[in-house]
């Protein structure tokens, strides 16, 4: 029989949310209501006659793009399949077996999986209030210790903590930790708190930030994600990364995308209104939504039995939000905001079964 490596033997694959077939719609997997850029639409249309060839392995239209609108230097950005192919190759740069990979309570779920397939052990820190706790983080860390790992604003949870939070715990952490700070939501909170304070962070050659165009851009399809790493990690982490990895199309799409803030701006308000109003309308029926700071919401039932309740109720008529039961949370789903019929519908089960 042939067999694979015995740490990947013992390790459970990725649990990826249940997406049900054509006749559902998934408010699984904090995808965009609303659609991305016209001007990405056609970039990315345009891009298909150049196939032949393999794309940039620099991205250079795209870093100049997302320099030029964060203010931030191109060469310190790296550009992914996702995010997640980031997160990997950091992961597997600077952690190996025996050593420590520190999140939180509620943090990415990826990680841990990542992790684990460099046979490191991923640790959670508490959290307070389904917030992120940098006190909490801090009494964490060990000697062993080599990422940390914070998702601000959170996922599942869809809080924020502020900036001075996150520079407090880069100024706390004991040198060679390296602090990865996974913005993915960023662009739904970038109006409540200055991004360039947590760019800075990059300047001291310890920390990456990390964001996504498959949120607000909506461009979840194309797989595109960068972060801003300090030029001692970027080198590490380039090894790793797949020389060709994001497409032509990706790129092209990815660089109009962040061209159009004004559309990207737009989905962020658009996503705020109908998620505000959802939350208060649960809330009526007395059910605990957290204050959310992203696309989605996070969705507190009586207890397990009532989540389950709901959960069955509204895959029967085809809404789909994801369990929670993977983050010690079974009492809750959360649902990503979509367009305000899908969430009218929603909220008429979710009246059914609270009644
Ligand atoms: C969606 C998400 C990402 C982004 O993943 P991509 O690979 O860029 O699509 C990263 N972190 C968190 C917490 C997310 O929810």
């Amino acid at each position: 029989m042939i067999r694979a490596v015995d740490h990947v033997r013992s390790m459970a694959a990725y649990a990826l949310a249940d997406l049900g077939g054509s006749e559902t719609v998934s408010l699984a997997q904090n995808e965009s209501a609303f659609p991305a850029s016209p001007a990405a639409i056609a970039a990315g249309q345009a891009a298909l006659t150049q196939m032949p060839l393999y794309p940039d392995p620099d991205w250079p239209e795209l870093r100049a793009a997302i320099a030029e609108t964060h203010g931030v230097k191109a060469e310190n950005i790296l550009c992914g399949a996702g995010s997640m192919e980031l997160i990997g190759c950091l992961i597997r740069a600077f952690s190996g077996p025996g050593d420590r990979v520190l999140g939180t309570d509620y943090g990415y779920a990826y990680v841990a999986s990542a992790t684990a397939q460099v046979q490191a052990d991923y640790v959670k820190a508490r959290e307070v209030d389904l917030s992120v706790s940098v006190d909490d983080i801090l009494t964490a860390v060990t000697p062993q210790t080599r990422i940390v790992f914070v998702c601000n604003p959170g996922n599942p949870t869809g809080t924020l903590i502020p900036n001075t939070e996150v520079i407090r715990l880069q100024d706390a952490l004991p040198e060679g930790v390296l602090l990865v700070v996974d913005q993915a939501y960023a662009e739904f909170a970038d109006q409540d708190q200055n991004p360039t304070e947590i760019f800075e962070l990059v300047d001291r050659g310890d920390t990456v930030v990390m964001r996504t165009f498959s949120k607000a851009f909506g461009l979840a399809g194309a797989r595109v994600g960068w972060g801003l790493f300090p030029p001692v990690i970027e080198r590490e982490v380039r090894k790793i990364l797949n020389p060709n990895n994001v497409s032509i199309p990706s790129q092209a799409m990815a660089t109009a995308a962040m061209q159009d803030q004004a559309h990207m701006c737009d989905t962020v308000t658009k996503t705020a209104v109908i998620r505000d109003q959802f939350a208060e309308e649960c809330r009526a029926l007395g059910l605990t939504v957290a204050p959310s700071h992203t696309n989605f919401v996070l969705i507190r039932f009586a207890n397990v039995e009532a989540a389950q309740k709901a959960d069955t109720a509204l895959r029967a008529q085809g809404l789909l939000m994801r369990g929670m039961g993977g983050y010690g949370l079974a009492d809750c789903l959360r649902a990503t905001i979509c367009a305000q019929d899908i969430m009218d519908r929603c909220l008429a089960v979710l009246k059914e079964v609270t009644s």
